[in-house]
């Protein structure tokens, strides 16, 4: 699919953010060379250039920007308040974003037929025309530039991300039913630190969360210290164990020093860190008697790209941490264009890095929208301190989430099970997978299942192992990328990838009963502060 520019209208980097988005579909954007129109599924331009004005078929959708670059000054809020329309893809409709310094110009109503999707204020800021034969979205702002940007999530995140937005909406009308069909809505809260020596901590009482978690709707994850497992509440287990659709844990480290995934210069010291957190999430389970996701949550977000490498070759699930903290030690320069934009990040190892971001924040609300448009897991996370006056925060980070539309809440395991992209062309399911392990429920009619490598990993890196969970025993059989299978009588298949490449972590490794005492009188400061300090 090719939509035409004129080149020499667009700066260098408004041309890369055009490319790039575009790259997300599938569309290639080019040079306009006075061919026939037909020729194009649609144009980005601006309102008012002669060279497209002359141009029109049917189906030809045209995106016209406003010629507009000087922002009013940063202070200054603006607020979109999106149309119910159905040409806005569902997470939009009805909602607001806000941003700052955003430079929008009033596109001119009078007399025009055509929708309104968005207005600032009274004045509409987003239009669909309907032309004499092709349409046009027209906006009221500049076009988005990567002038001085790697990333496309640089300038799409919680705090910028209107002026990328018409675009990526445009582009994903356009590639229309070639697009991928992104995974539904999922999320889960997490909260870093707690543990389970009491069926309190710090302002979390766990029962009052089971209630709460069940009259709002949502699942919570206690991101929660491996070395913590010397000590288990009873009371506390059992809460868990019984109530797993809203209660769930996951990995944070393992003794929870600073910035810890990003404290070990040897290898060997990063080996022993990832087992010693895995032979201690083992050991709490056991005290436990159920299991702990193996999702990571790094200490204060930050792991540098080694240790993902370390992390990769273990049987950790994912690893979630917000854009910001991931950047710290992993430049946007040194990331494809498009990280951060699809269900999950794939680092090393086919390592899965799924996006969270703080749900007490001005932009919580602009953060769901996004990860919901991306087909991004919704995960908010916080600390104790923000479950503080009957929860509130918590209830507004819910309610915005739970008005996106249908979201189901569960645990990150469940999350990243469901973590792919499928298409379904005639009887075959084609799938893009952005977890190492996935349930597909078959539907009816389908016969022939084909996996896909996810954009920037090569097929030759990824090993498939597929087993049908109706059969008897789960035989596994291994498949190529891209190889059709049939699946006539499956209707749940578990399918794991693995990079057949990468060298294992050791079994085995001299474990370390007692965590060294600093790290362990570190621990107990840090808790009885949470427990007895906090406000
Ligand atoms: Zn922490």
């Amino acid at each position: 699919m090719k939509v035409a520019v004129n080149e020499e209208e667009w700066s260098e980097g408004q041309l890369a953010a055009i490319r790039a988005t575009a790259g997300l579909f599938g569309i290639r954007i080019c040079e306009y060379k006075g061919t026939q129109s037909e020729e194009y599924c649609g144009l980005i331009s601006f309102r008012g250039a002669a060279w497209h004005e002359a141009l029109s078929s049917p189906g030809l959708l045209k995106l016209l920007f406003s010629p507009c670059d000087e922002g009013p000054p940063k202070s200054e809020r603006v607020e979109f308040a999106f149309s119910n329309v159905p040409i806005l893809p569902a997470p939009l409709r009805n909602k607001r974003i806000t941003e700052f310094g955003i430079a929008v110009e009033s596109l001119d109503s009078s007399g025009d037929e055509g929708q309104i999707l968005a207005r600032v204020g009274d004045d509409p800021v987003w239009m669909l025309r309907n032309a004499a034969v092709c349409s046009e979205w027209c906006v009221a702002t500049s076009a988005p530039s990567l002038a001085g940007k790697c990333t496309l999530a640089e300038i799409f995140n919680g705090d910028v991300l209107l002026n990328l937005l018409p675009l990526w909406c445009y582009l994903k009308t356009v590639a229309g039913g070639h697009d991928w069909e992104a995974p539904s809505l999922r999320a889960c809260l997490i909260v870093d630190d707690p543990n389970l020596h009491r069926v309190t901590y710090g302002q979390i009482d766990y029962p009052r969360l089971v209630e709460r978690g069940r009259d709002w709707g949502f699942h919570s994850a206690m991101a929660t210290i491996p070395m913590d497992h010397w000590r288990v509440s009873r009371r506390a287990a059992q809460l868990f164990n019984d109530n797993r659709d809203v209660l769930s844990l996951q990995v944070h480290g393992n003794y929870h020093r600073r910035q810890e995934l990003a404290q070990y210069p040897k290898a060997a010291d990063r080996l022993k860190l990832a087992y010693q957190s895995l032979v201690n999430t083992e050991r709490y389970e056991q005290k436990l008697d159920f299991a702990i996701d193996r999702v990571m949550v790094p200490p204060h977000g930050v792991c540098t790209p080694a240790m993902f490498e370390t992390l990769g070759r273990f049987p950790f699930e994912a690893l979630t941490t917000s854009r910001w903290a991931y950047w710290n030690h992993n430049l946007p320069s040194d990331q494809a264009v498009d990280s951060f934009m699809r269900p999950a990040l794939l680092a090393d190892h086919f390592f899965p890095v799924v996006s969270r971001y703080r749900f007490k924040s001005p932009v919580q609300a602009n953060e769901c929208v996004i990860a919901a448009l991306l087909g991004q897991p919704i995960v908010p996370y916080g600390h104790h301190q923000d479950f503080s006056n009957d929860m509130i925060d918590v209830r507004a980070a819910v309610d915005s989430i739970n008005a996106l539309g249908d979201v189901q809440w569960m645990n990150m395991s469940q999350i990243l099970q469901s973590n792919f992209e499928h298409r379904a062309v005639g009887n075959e399911l084609h799938v893009r997978p952005y977890a190492r392990q996935i349930e597909i429920q078959i539907p009816e009619h389908v016969t022939s299942l084909i996996i896909h490598a996810p954009p920037n990993e090569q097929a030759g890196s990824l090993e498939v192992h597929i087993s049908n969970r109706d059969e008897e025993g789960h035989p596994r059989k291994r498949v190529d990328i891209g190889e059709t299978t049939e699946w006539s009588r499956a209707k749940k298949l578990s399918v794991i990838i693995r990079d057949p490449h990468v060298q294992p972590g050791p079994h085995r490794l001299k474990r370390r009963r007692i965590p060294p005492l600093g790290l362990f009188a570190r621990r107990l400061l840090v808790e009885a502060r949470d427990r007895f300090l906090s406000p």
